[in-house]
């Protein structure tokens, strides 16, 4: 197991595990801070069947090659692996501790499956990732979806750029609160995301 792998498997059995424990009150609290975020990701997922369901489909999707996944390229917040844990079904979650026992001999991302990401709801930087040659067609003929795509990156930093209170600190706070740390708190440990927090520096 690569130490990417241990870093996950750690995070999401401790989040599980968490979780799992809290009274159904306490799970509730959690499920209403989120709940702003998740009709954000709704939004987002609109947005991109719209516009760039039928490029990916055609570039990436048909012949399986998937280019935003590759092995270990993506950065997964303390946070994404929280609401992604709150909002999947215990055989998902095995699901995902399953692959990460197996050794990744391959180019493409330890979660990909073959219906593609195996997360419900899929890390932040994934979701909001878009490959230049597909931005640039879908914008040179829909300018008014980059628009679309501007506001929603605005609205992303709502939830993640802490120059304030933000969802994505806030789950951290809460687990560093309850005795628990993870290297994945990158709120807590990125020396340029607590620069974020002391000067307020704008996204
Ligand atoms: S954004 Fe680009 S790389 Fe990613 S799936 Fe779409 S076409 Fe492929
Ligand atoms: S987590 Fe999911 S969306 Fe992100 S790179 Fe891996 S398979 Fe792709």
């Amino acid at each position: 197991m690569s130490s990417y792998q241990k870093e996950q498997t750690d995070a999401l059995s401790m989040v599980h595990q968490y979780l799992t424990s809290l009274f159904p009150a306490e799970r509730r609290e959690f499920e209403s801070l989120v709940a702003d975020y998740l009709l954000f990701r709704k939004d987002i997922d609109i947005f991109l069947s719209e516009h760039f369901g039928k490029i990916c489909t055609q570039n990436c999707y048909q012949n399986n090659i998937s280019a935003c996944c590759s092995r270990e390229g993506i950065i997964t917040f303390f946070a994404d692996v929280v609401i992604n844990v709150l909002v999947s079904q215990k055989n998902e979650i095995e699901v995902l501790l399953k692959v990460l026992q197996r050794p990744n001999n391959n180019y493409k991302c330890i979660y990909l499956g073959e219906q593609g990401c195996l997360w419900r709801v899929k890390p932040i930087v994934c979701e909001m990732f878009l490959c230049e040659p597909a931005k640039k067609k879908v914008f040179i003929e829909k300018p008014w979806a980059q628009d679309k795509w501007d506001e929603l990156n605005n609205r992303k930093k709502m939830f993640t750029w802490p120059d304030r209170p933000v969802l994505f600190d806030v789950l951290e706070k809460y687990f560093i609160n309850a005795g628990y740390y993870s290297s994945l708190m990158y709120m807590h440990n990125s020396p340029g995301l607590l620069r974020v927090k002391k000067t307020g520096i704008r996204g």
